[in-house]
């Protein structure tokens, strides 16, 4: 596929594999974590956001609106826009205008025309060429560093054509490429993909399906198989664990995970990635439950015992 729906490109990112790297977020997700970081990537279409509390009243949006979507208050009233997936905040009082979100294309004209920054398209079509112009303009950093592209999410294997015409891409230039993934997919699709990935980034949060079910919406079962199947072939793959406060913090969740990680015939490490609740902030502005509201951020110490408890299963702890 030549097109898809990109959440956000990272430039001289550090932390999304080898060296210095561009990271290419995606947007669309099987799963619905609840502690996403990025809850405004799991739709797989591009969404609004308007931030009513930084609104200045200025009008410039309605004047911009092609779809007349956009009115002053007295000329039609608010509409409900939460019930239709869309993302909405603040409160801009009755003055500010209002968006019928039934006649919204989601073109951002609007959001171009705000200067206030009130309103922001979230996810936007990129083709493969556009994003590659990005990506091998920082050739000369990922010589020097061992750097590369990162696809990320999202989940990029979501928009896998799209995901595979960009990996292809970058091989064809002798690029690295590292694929940040979730493992939901079809082996199908994934035997098609692993040939043009370098290294994996694959997540593992729970090996219990009912409670992986309940905190994520996906069964266990397709994304161990898979990551078994990427090991006896051979594949680069560190596994990334996010450790969470009442999810997967206690001994027998790790245990359990230790063990899994133990018995791959190939595995580059485990990366122990500590829950914070930076995501806090967006649910809120995003007007949607923050489920781990409660969670507090593991100490020093329980990180310390949960790396000794995966170390003791012989499975190299690289955070
Ligand atoms: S995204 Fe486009 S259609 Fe929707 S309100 Fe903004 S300008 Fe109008
Ligand atoms: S352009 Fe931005 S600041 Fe001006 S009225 Fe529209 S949302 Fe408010």
């Amino acid at each position: 596929m030549s097109s898809g729906v990109v959440f956000d490109i990272r430039k001289y990112s550090i932390h999304d594999g080898p060296g210095i790297r561009t990271a290419v977020f995606l947007k669309g997700c099987p799963l619905a974590c609840w502690w996403c970081h990025n809850p405004e990537s799991q739709s797989p279409e591009p969404e609004m956001i308007v931030r009513a509390s930084r609104c200045i009243r200025c009008g410039a949006c309605v004047a911009a609106c092609p779809e007349d979507a956009i009115t002053w208050p007295e000329k039609r009233p608010r509409m409900n826009a939460d019930e239709r997936g869309l993302i909405v905040s603040g409160d801009a009082g009755n003055d500010a205008p209002v968006t019928d979100w039934d006649r919204c294309e989601r073109c951002g004209i609007c959001a171009d025309a705000c200067f206030a920054d009130a309103r922001e398209r979230i996810g936007r079509e990129m083709t493969v060429d556009a994003v590659m112009a990005e990506v091998v303009r920082d050739v000369a950093f990922y010589d020097e560093s061992g750097g590369g592209m990162t696809l990320s999410g999202g989940e990029p294997l979501a928009q896998w054509e799209f995901t595979l015409a960009l990996l292809r891409a970058c091989k064809a230039r002798g690029i690295h490429t590292t694929l940040d993934t979730c493992g939901f997919a079809s082996w199908s699709v994934l035997d098609q993909v692993r040939p043009y990935v370098d290294l994996f980034l694959y997540d593992l949060k729970l090996l219990d399906d009912v409670r992986h079910r309940e905190v994520t919406g996906a069964p266990v079962g397709p994304i161990l198989a898979n990551l078994r199947a990427l090991s006896e072939r051979g594949h680069a793959i560190r596994l990334r664990v996010p450790v969470i406060p009442g999810i997967n913090d206690d001994d027998d969740s790790i245990r359990h995970i230790a063990a899994f990680a133990a018995s791959l015939p190939r595995l580059d490490g485990i990366d122990l990635l500590p829950y914070h609740a930076i995501a806090a902030d967006k649910y809120a502005r995003m007007n949607r439950p923050y489920r781990l509201a409660d969670a507090r951020p593991l100490s020093e110490e329980r990180m310390a015992e949960i790396m000794e408890i995966v170390r003791g299963y012989g499975v190299l702890v690289k955070k």
